[in-house]
């Protein structure tokens, strides 16, 4: 099968990551997305980053209902923090029935060049962009490893979440019904 990894801290997942991943997952020759949950993004501070299970299960949550999306938890047992070329190179050898590929946004195409072994990441892996207003003309948006999608997007953070939630303020359609509830449950955010 054919496999888009979408990797992110999912903290928490909201209806931004969830466009991007049904289309990806529906609207190109991908068979299906996994969802990467990364205990930790080795360029981004921690800040309010609640505990990697938790974003699991509000991944798993928000997606048990989409036959072609799938959360990987593979990262939560990799040596952290796992660069994307580990994590690739793992899977590729505990799947090798498998084909991956990445998910980003051409936001992130433009700081590829800081990541791991990145030459290897586009010698080795096919690339589907969803393009983000401000960065059309990304350098490696012509590269041969590189598929530019017309995604459509949803202008949405997780921050954005996070800070409604801290003042107490409604959520309801950014997030996942049962993503809500569980914030709510686990009182998450506060
Ligand atoms: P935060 O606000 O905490 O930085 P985030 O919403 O950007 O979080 P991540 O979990 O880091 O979420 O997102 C995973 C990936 O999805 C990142 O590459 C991020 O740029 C991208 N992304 C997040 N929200 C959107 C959105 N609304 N549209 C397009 N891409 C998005």
């Amino acid at each position: 099968m054919k496999i888009g990894l979408f990797f992110g801290s999912f903290n928490p997942i909201h209806i931004g990551h969830l466009i991007i991943a049904n289309y990806m997952a529906n609207h190109t020759d991908l068979d299906q997305v996994w969802l990467v949950v990364s205990p930790h993004n080795p360029l981004k501070e921690k800040g309010d980053l609640i505990n990697m299970y938790d974003r699991l299960e509000m991944s798993k949550l928000a997606t048990e209902d989409a036959s072609n999306i799938r959360v990987s938890d593979v990262e939560l047992k990799l040596p952290q923090p796992s660069y994307t070329i580990d994590t690739l190179t793992h899977l590729h050898e505990k799947y090798p029935e498998h084909k991956f590929s990445l998910i980003m946004g051409s936001d992130n195409l433009v700081s590829l060049k800081k990541w791991k072994n990145y030459e290897l990441i586009l010698r080795d892996y096919q690339i589907h962009v969803y393009p983000r207003p401000g960065f059309e003309n990304a350098e490696l948006l012509n590269h041969p490893s590189v598929h530019v999608t017309d995604t459509p997007l949803m202008e949405l953070s997780a921050t954005f979440i996070r800070k409604a939630v801290k003042e107490k303020k409604n959520v309801q359609f950014f997030v996942e019904d049962k993503v809500l509830r569980f914030i709510e449950s686990k009182n998450l955010y506060r």
